[in-house]
Parts: C-alpha cells; structure tokens; sequence
C-alpha cells in the first residue's frame, strides 16, 4: 500500500508546516562588524581639529552629535555653552 505511505507522509508534511511557523530571518546576522574599521574623520567644535571618528570623545548637545579630539575640549566646550546656553 504505497499510496497510504504517501498520504501519511503527506499528512505529516502539512502538519510539520502548520507548527513550522516561519521564523521572520534577521537579513543581518547579529554579529558586530570586526573588520569594519572606520576612518572618517569629524572636526573637533573646540579646537577645529579633526579627528578619526572611532576615536573622538562624542557627546550628544543640542539634538547632534559633537565629537571631540580629548575630553578637555568637550569640557571646555560645555563649559562655553552653558555660560551661552540661551544663544542660538
Ligand atoms: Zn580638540
């Protein structure tokens, strides 16, 4: 009785694709970025140097992102806008 194995195997198919839900697949794997080294460069706000994005000092003020060359120039920097918080 061939046609009932495959009626039976059929039958399980259906079933294993009922409780098979599909998983919704990541398009990217979880794994961070090892060889992706980055080398753009951002200007220090301070002391208008640039400095290689990976490794600034960054610092989110005012809604952006502010990087900076050492942390002496984000404090100065903070310092500077907090005395001049209302400008702009
Ligand atoms: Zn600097």
């Amino acid at each position: 009785m061939l046609i009932r194995l495959i009626l039976i195997a059929a039958a399980i198919y259906l079933i294993y694709r009922l409780f098979w839900k599909k998983k919704p697949k990541m398009p990217f794997a979880t794994r961070s970025r090892e060889s992706g080294h980055e080398e753009v460069l951002v200007q220090d706000p301070w002391c208008k140097s640039y400095v290689p994005k990976g490794q600034a000092i960054s610092l989110h003020h005012a809604g952006e992102t502010l990087y900076f060359c050492s942390p002496e120039c984000k404090e100065r920097f903070l310092a500077k806008s907090e005395s001049h918080e209302q400008e702009g």
